[in-house]
């Protein structure tokens, strides 16, 4: 194979779980990828970096079974760059810490591949970070040395100079550790540390589900069993422990330990599931309903066709915008065909929606629901009035009735079509049946229906299962649906917004004392 066909394989560190920790670089490689090889740490969201066509391959860990030997994945990745591939070898954290990204590129080196190294955050500084415990602090430490947990079961006595090791840093940081932290302790203690020296094991640090155990040489071990700390986790040994306490900004974010879920539609629930993380909640995606296009587009385009013939186009939701919109274009019209049209947009995202075409809505009532809609319209004339309605199919029937009441004549078209997904109900039926699950979120009446829906064939059960968790709607309507089919409403936004609705989450956890959901062990 010639020199110029030759792929090239970049060494890409993944960071430590947390996806905003992700470099440029990193991103911009994935990008251009034609393959992508990953393992167990990287977290699976990079993913979506990669370009449509690019190919994954996945040699981590399969349930029950172990991950593809290191040489397996050396020859893989040689063949792929071989066949004239970029390959993205993306590995957790950094790959020349622990990650053997050492020994992949002395294999490239073997095969005359060219690779690149793109470092990445390692977990070793990264998840201290995140717990509040500065590596080095003058008044503490100022040296620290990154060890492995995990020795080589082949090697014969251990490589680690404990005695050393022991004195020579002032802060040890222990990478897959968990298994051997009695050991570890022991160790340290033999050669000499003393048995109050602080100690921290931080499990899947840097994500919404990071969980800290703290204690002393002596204790540890035995608190980190009792918690049942699992792996990935990072042991941190030596005085900055202490202070945890003072800078542990990540684990006291206000929604830091709720498990949240989000039946909102996975193309809306974006901006929300972004505003909780990041007050510090784990999001749990479960969209109850998901948006299509109309079963035919007769009906609107027939009024697009028409358009003229209407004085006011009235939207009440994004979609209902963007499916008009993107009809008007299809039918070979654009934004002039509108003028001197009015545009109704009830709420700001829907107002937002319009901008966005370059289009400024006449009318955007405050309040978002249906009837505030009809206040505003009782000072203008609607008598013979042509009304434009685009939006979703089975929508609520209020404010086309009463325009009409006020005589106008309303013509509703549907532009988009809710749906009930189908999905796998397992993963949802074990957090709620484990009382894992502290809050379900619901922005709209259908979201409501279809979650029960889904699970209509365990409705007691269900009914049973939701007494633990906290109900939220985010507005009047929606909370309505939710009393009318049995479930008690713990919260409602006064502002129906998703930013109304997420500050008023942080508040519903910021004045009570609910106690939060166990985590699995
Ligand atoms: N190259 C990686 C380390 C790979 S070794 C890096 O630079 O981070 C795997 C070990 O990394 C795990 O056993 C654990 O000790 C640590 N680790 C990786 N991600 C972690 C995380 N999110 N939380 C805690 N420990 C993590």
């Amino acid at each position: 194979m010639s020199g110029i066909s030759k792929g090239k394989v970049f060494l890409i560190g993944a960071g430590p779980g947390d996806i905003g920790l992700f470099t440029l670089k990193g991103k911009e490689c994935l990008a251009r990828a034609d393959v992508v090889v990953y393992d167990e740490l990287a977290n699976r969201d990079l993913l979506g970096f990669a370009g449509k066509e690019a190919r994954f391959i996945y040699v981590g860990k399969k349930a029950g079974s172990h991950s593809m030997p290191q040489d397996e994945i050396n020859d893989l990745i040689v063949r792929m760059a071989l066949e004239g591939h970029r390959v993205a070898r993306l590995k957790g954290g950094d790959p020349f810490i622990f990650g053997r990204g050492g020994e992949e590129a002395c294999e490239l080196v073997k095969a005359g591949i060219p690779f690149e190294v793109v470092p990445g955050v390692t977990s070793a500084i990264a998840v201290p970070a995140y717990a509040g415990i500065p590596l080095t602090h003058r008044d503490h430490t100022s040296t620290v040395a990154f060890v492995t947990g995990h020795e080589d079961p082949t090697k014969g006595d251990s490589r680690i100079a404990w005695d050393h090791l022991a004195s020579a840093a002032g802060t040890i940081v222990f990478l897959m550790g968990v298994g051997n932290l009695a050991r570890i302790c022991a160790e340290l203690l033999k050669a000499g540390r003393s048995s109050t020296t602080p100690v921290a094991v931080i499990e899947r640090g840097t994500l919404a589900v990071q969980r800290t155990v703290a204690g002393d040489l002596e204790s540890i071990a035995e608190i980190a069993k009792d918690a049942k700390i699992r792996p990935p986790a990072i042991i941190i040994v030596g005085d900055v422990v202490k202070l945890r306490d003072q800078l542990g900004w990540f684990e006291q974010r206000p929604l830091f330990g709720r498990r949240i879920v989000v039946t909102r539609a996975r193309e809306q629930a974006s901006r929300f599931v972004k505003l909780l993380s990041e007050m510090g909640a784990e999001c749990v995606e479960f969209p109850a309903i998901e948006i299509v296009p109309p079963e035919s587009w007769e009906d609107l385009d027939d009024a697009i066709k028409r358009i003229k013939s209407f004085r006011w186009i009235i939207t009440t939701s994004v979609n209902g915008v963007r499916y008009f919109l993107e009809r008007l274009f299809a039918c070979g019209k654009d934004a002039r065909d509108l003028g001197g049209i009015l545009v109704g947009a009830i709420g700001p995202k829907t107002a937002e929606a319009w901008h966005e075409a370059g289009i400024r809505p006449d009318l955007m009532p405050e309040e978002f629901v249906a009837e505030a809609v009809i206040e505003l319209f009782r000072g203008h004339e609607l008598r013979n009035v042509g009304i434009l309605i685009p939006r979703a199919g089975g929508a609520r029937e209020v404010l086309p009735e009463e325009l009409g009441k006020m005589g106008a004549i309303v013509k509703v078209v549907t532009a988009y079509q809710t749906v009930k997904p189908r999905r796998d109900l397992d993963k949802m039926r074990g957090l709620l049946r484990e009382g894992l699950v502290d809050m379900i979120t619901f922005t709209s009446s259908s979201t409501v229906r279809n979650f029960l829906e889904m699970f209509s064939g365990e409705r007691s059960e269900l009914l049973d299962w939701m007494k633990r968790v906290s109900v939220a709607c985010i507005g009047p309507v929606t909370a309505n649906t939710a009393r009318s089919e049995g479930l008690k409403v713990d919260l409602m936004p006064s502002d129906y917004t998703i930013e109304g609705f997420a500050r008023a989450i942080r508040e519903f956890y910021g004045k009570k004392d609910v106690p939060s959901t166990g985590r699995p062990g």
